[in-house]
């Protein structure tokens, strides 16, 4: 995800942990000071297509705080969490763009995971400097691969 200020943010945060732990952080250290820090889920993809804002309009695929539609093969966000699409009625009024949610694709067979993060070293994570496995995920998500479609047209690299 490369999302601009709020992965700016990210980093500069990363970095104050970092520099206050002074060591490598542990599994539960990364559980609970990583924000949005996610466990692996099956699968062990952070995408669109099993996140719980995604939703279809006019049958195209589609998200409640994301406008100009979303692949939900290909794309992810910083705001993903895991669940089933049961709040496609909610589309909010004001929906976030690709910037500022921080929605990215990545090309088809590419995970959305740690193990697929350019911060990703043999179980560690180097931004965080802490314990990590392959199938977790976090905010901060950041894939050499990664590319932000124009608004308004998901998948179409
Ligand atoms: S754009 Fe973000 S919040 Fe919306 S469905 Fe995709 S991952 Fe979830
Ligand atoms: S490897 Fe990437 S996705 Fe995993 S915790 Fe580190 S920054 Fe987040």
């Amino acid at each position: 995800m490369s999302g601009g200020f709020l992965k700016t943010a990210l980093r500069k945060l990363a970095t104050k942990i970092m520099a206050r732990s002074g060591k490598s952080l542990s599994d539960r250290a990364m559980k609970s000071m990583v924000p949005m820090f996610v466990e692996a889920t099956t699968p062990d993809d952070h995408k669109c297509g099993n996140c719980f804002m995604r939703c279809r309009e006019n049958s195209a695929e589609s998200c409640i705080i994301v406008k100009g539609g979303v692949s939900f093969t290909l794309g992810t966000c910083t705001f993903w969490a895991k669940g089933p699409a049961s709040h496609w009625s909610k589309i909010h009024e004001d929906r976030m763009n690709y910037a500022v949610s921080g929605y990215v694709e990545v090309p088809e067979g590419v995970k959305v995971n740690c193990g697929a993060c350019r911060f990703f070293d043999n179980g560690h994570c180097t931004l965080w400097n802490g314990k990590v496995q392959e199938g977790q995920c976090c905010m901060a998500y950041s894939s050499p691969q990664e590319y932000v479609p124009e608004q308004g047209s998901p998948g179409a690299k």
